[in-house]
């Protein structure tokens, strides 16, 4: 009842939280980059070492050998704390190679292997589908792939799929030692960047197409790198999307961001964590949050909300 009065005022006074959406704003397809989270979700979970998580990694690099001007694979074996092997593979694409100035995008495209937030404790045991955490940013960056080989961006750009995110247990960043088995893939790309690369900026798009899509900026991206968030919200505010796009910190996230930020790059997370099974936009901390559940599916995540990142993404490389 409550919701649905709410819902009512909102409607009425047009005071509505959620991006009201008037088509496309560039050559960016929303549509496209869901169908390429759907088509992940069909190899199943993307556990490393399963079979799944072999075959969509190379899919993922069959999809960027037809799109980008150069696909690196780096491929290493990471030994877990529990003493198990695991294959993983990061996968960089790079647009005009050989220009000096240069934009990084990175995603993970591994998934969980255990739904360990979710509420049926029969299912904590079980791998995530990981359609918004996992498939959303890896779609969010084929679809831009889509849009570059179309039109060549302004800079280089480089899209960097990382592997290992997700496997183990997050700790506590200030003590690395906590943190065990996970940013696996973006610890070895920052281990192993050349000494010359220096991107202008980067962007970690991570869990971006959650249906009631609010942005909030990551406390670690504004200390780190506070120029490229500005430039990022104000360009999504230049695109119609500051409903979408919120210029305030929310929150701290250990991400794939900070190995990369220890190096000295100038990278930031975007990230809407509020996942949230009744369409809301704020359960971070409660039972409504999807986030590593078996209830993260491709009903939950948006080919608008996908639209939106995706015009920011895109239009931050040309124009
Ligand atoms: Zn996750």
């Amino acid at each position: 009842m409550l919701d649905a009065s709410l819902l009512l005022w909102a409607t009425l006074t047009g005071c509505d939280t959620v991006e009201r959406f008037r088509g496309p704003k560039t050559a960016f397809i929303g549509d496209s980059a869901l169908a390429y989270a759907r088509a992940q979700l069909a190899f199943g979970p993307r556990v490393p070492g399963s079979t799944g998580h072999r075959r969509a990694g190379d899919w993922i690099i069959a999809q960027m050998r037809t799109r980008s001007d150069s696909v690196e694979v780096q491929a290493w074996t990471h030994v877990t704390t529990k003493g198990d092997t695991l294959p993983l593979r990061n996968i960089i694409a790079r647009f005009r190679p050989g220009v000096q100035q240069r934009v990084l995008y990175l995603t993970h495209w591994d998934t969980r292997p255990t739904a360990d937030q979710d509420r049926n404790l029969g299912a904590r045991q079980r791998p995530i589908l990981g359609a918004n955490d996992g498939a959303s940013g890896v779609g969010l960056l084929i679809a831009l792939a889509d849009a570059l080989k179309k039109t060549p961006p302004n800079v280089g750009v480089d899209l960097l799929f990382v592997d290992g995110e997700d496997y183990g247990v997050f700790e506590d960043w200030a003590d690395t030692t906590k943190n065990k088995d996970v940013l696996i893939g973006s610890q070895h790309f920052a281990n192993h960047l050349s000494p010359s690369y220096k991107p202008i900026f980067g962007v970690l798009w991570d869990m971006i197409a959650d249906r009631s899509l609010q942005i909030y900026q990551e406390a670690h991206s504004v200390e780190a790198a506070p120029e490229v968030v500005a430039r990022v919200w104000a360009t999504a505010k230049e695109l119609g999307y500051a409903k979408t796009f919120i210029p305030e910190v929310k929150t701290q996230v250990t991400d794939d961001h900070l190995p990369l930020i220890r190096k000295g790059l100038r990278v930031i997370d975007v990230i809407d964590l509020d996942y949230c099974s009744d369409g809301g936009i704020n359960c971070e901390q409660d039972e409504r949050n999807l986030h590593h559940t078996l209830q993260d599916t491709i009903d939950k995540i948006s080919a608008q909300s996908l639209q939106i990142v995706g015009d920011v993404a895109l239009t931050l490389v040309t124009k």
